[in-house]
């Protein structure tokens, strides 16, 4: 499975609807300080179901609307889209028909966020647990940004256990029994 682009609107400093494409197995973004490479990074954590602003580099939910610049208004909504390639089926089950998944967020100015899988409305769970296990996912260690490795190697035996579950691909089995347990 291969992320194809991301589609962004209104999220961060991306105002105007900005396709990122990535055409090859590796990707490089580049440019100046504060031209928003890291908002890019914000935006793929933000659509898998980030629920924490500061893990968004944000005070609150509503921060990643574009909130205006040197003659431009602010906007009433974010939008993010992750189109990924699944020909390979990587994505097991009912998704394994589709050669291409793509998963949308959309959060207005009220903190009202939708979800969106193949262009339907779905639940933010419909989200997270099409990626529980694959690796990927808004804190998983696929992602690894400024920070990660120090707290990787800071970690209490405890938090890095989440790590290796995710790894190993045991973390959506727990995720379901706690469910379970708390029905
Ligand atoms: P560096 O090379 O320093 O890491 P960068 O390319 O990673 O820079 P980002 O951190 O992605 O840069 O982008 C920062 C820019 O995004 C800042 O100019 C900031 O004003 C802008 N920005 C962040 N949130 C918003 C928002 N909600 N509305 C408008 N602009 C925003
Ligand atoms: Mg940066």
């Amino acid at each position: 499975m291969r992320l194809k682009c991301i589609k962004l609107a209104g999220f961060k400093s991306f105002v105007d609807p900005t396709t990122v494409p990535f055409p090859t197995n590796m990707s490089g973004i580049v440019g100046p300080n504060g031209c928003g490479k890291s908002n890019i990074i914000d935006a793929v954590r933000w659509v898998m179901g980030e629920s924490s602003a500061k893990n968004l580099r944000g005070e609150s939910m509503t921060d990643v609307i574009f909130n205006g610049s040197k003659g431009r208004k602010p906007v009433g909504q974010a939008s993010v889209e992750l189109v990924f390639d699944n020909s390979d089926s990587t994505l097991k089950g009912e998704y394994a028909k589709y050669n291409e998944i793509s998963i949308r967020r959309k959060v207005t100015r009220d903190a009202k966020n939708a979800y969106y899988l193949n262009g339907v409305k779905c639940r933010r769970k419909d989200i997270t647990d099409i990626f529980l296990g694959t690796g990927l996912g808004p804190r998983s260690y696929a992602i690894i940004s400024q920070g990660i490795v120090s707290n990787l190697i800071e970690s209490k035996p405890e938090e890095l256990r989440v790590f290796i579950e995710e790894a190993a691909g045991i973390s959506k089995y727990k995720e379901r029994r706690r469910e379970t347990e708390n029905r």
